[in-house]
C-alpha cells in the first residue's frame, strides 16, 4: 500500500532537485504547476485580491528559502499549502481578525494558528504533540506503521467502493467530530457510529502493539487525525478533481467526491476545484479567441 501514501513522488523530487541546482526553467515549471491553486486557496480566505497574490508570493519566497530542509514528508502541494496558511494566519493577526479557520470551513474547531511550524500546524493538537513529535527512533517506525495501517483502511474502504463507512471515518478522523455529530451529518444512529469507529481503530491500533507506553485512547484518535491531515489520504488526485467537475466519474465516486468537497469542505480540494474551473474557462476562452479569429480573419482588408 506505500504507494498509495502521500509523500513526495519520484518526478517531483527529479524536479527539486534541478531547482536545487539553480534551474531556472524547473522554478518557473514548479511555480506554473501550483500557482493557481495556493492562488484560489489564497482568495478563499482573504478579502482582498492583492492580498492573496502577496501571501501567494511570500508562501513560494519561503519555499525557495527553505528548500534545503524540506524532508519530503508528506506531498509538495501540502506543504506549500501549510505555508500559504501560515502567511495567511499572519496576515489575519497583523489585521488584528479574531477567527480564520484553517482546515474544513464547515467542522473546523481547533486553533492551529499559533504553531510556528507549518508540520506543527498541520498537526495541531498539544495532546499528541509530545509523543507525535518525539524525535525518537522506534516512535518514528510506529508513526510509519500507523501511517500505512491508516492508509491500508482507507484504501481497502475505496477498493470495496464502501464510500458510506468511508465517510464516517473521514468525519471521525480527518475533520475529527463527535460520533453524535457523525451520526446526525450521516443520518444514522450513534451506536452505529461507534461501532464502525471501533473496527476502524481496532484494526489499527493492531499495528501498534508494539509499543511499550503507547498513547492513550483520546491521544491515539488526536494522532490518527494528525497523520490523515499530513497524509490526506481521502483527498482525491488533481486529475480525479478534474474528472469530478468535467462530470465523467462514476456516480459512487461522483458522490464521494461532492461530499468531500462540498459537505466536508476541505480547502485544498476546493482550491484545486476553483483553479481547475479557471484553468478551463481560460482554455475555452482561447478556442472561442481562434474560432473568431478563424471565421474572420479573411475579412481583414489585406494590405
Ligand atoms: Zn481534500
Amino acid at each position: 500500500m506505500e504507494n498509495n501514501i502521500n509523500r513526495i513522488t519520484q518526478a517531483e523530487q527529479y524536479l527539486l532537485d534541478k531547482i536545487r541546482l539553480g534551474n531556472t526553467q524547473a522554478w518557473s515549471e514548479f511555480v506554473d504547476r501550483y500557482r493557481g491553486r495556493l492562488l484560489s486557496f489564497a482568495r478563499s480566505k482573504l478579502l482582498q485580491a492583492e492580498d492573496a497574490e502577496d501571501t501567494v508570493q511570500e508562501t513560494f519566497v519561503s519555499f525557495i528559502k527553505n528548500l534545503q530542509t524540506f524532508r519530503g514528508d508528506c506531498a509538495l502541494e501540502t506543504y506549500l499549502f501549510s505555508l500559504l496558511r501560515r502567511k495567511i494566519v499572519d496576515t489575519y493577526r497583523s489585521q488584528k481578525t479574531s477567527h480564520i479557520c484553517l482546515i474544513q470551513d464547515t467542522f473546523s474547531s481547533d486553533a492551529e494558528e499559533s504553531a510556528s511550524d507549518p508540520f506543527e500546524q498541520i498537526a495541531g493538537h498539544e495532546q499528541t504533540a509530545s509523543w507525535y513529535f518525539k524525535a525518537d527512533e522506534q516512535l518514528n517506525l510506529q508513526k510509519n506503521a500507523l501511517t500505512d495501517a491508516l492508509c491500508e483502511v482507507v484504501e481497502s474502504l475505496k477498493e470495496s467502493l464502501n464510500f458510506r463507512d468511508l465517510q464516517i471515518i473521514e468525519l471521525l478522523l480527518y475533520c475529527h467530530i463527535s460520533n453524535k455529530d457523525v451520526a446526525k451529518i450521516m443520518d444514522i444512529n450513534d451506536k452505529h457510529v461507534a461501532l464502525i469507529k471501533h473496527r476502524c481503530i481496532k484494526q489499527i491500533r493492531g499495528h501498534i502493539e508494539t509499543i511499550p507506553s503507547g498513547p492513550s485512547s483520546a491521544e491515539f484518535e488526536n494522532l490518527l487525525t494528525d497523520i490523515w491531515k499530513m497524509q490526506r489520504f481521502s483527498c482525491p488526485k488533481r486529475s480525479t478533481i478534474g474528472a469530478f467537475f468535467l462530470g465523467t466519474l462514476d456516480k459512487n465516486w461522483h458522490d464521494y467526491i461532492d461530499f468531500h468537497i462540498n459537505k466536508i469542505g476541505c480547502q485544498f480540494c476546493l482550491a484545486n476545484l476553483e483553479d481547475i474551473k479557471t484553468e478551463n474557462a481560460k482554455k475555452k476562452d482561447t478556442k472561442f479567441q481562434s474560432k473568431i479569429m478563424e471565421s474572420t480573419v479573411g475579412f481583414l482588408k489585406k494590405p
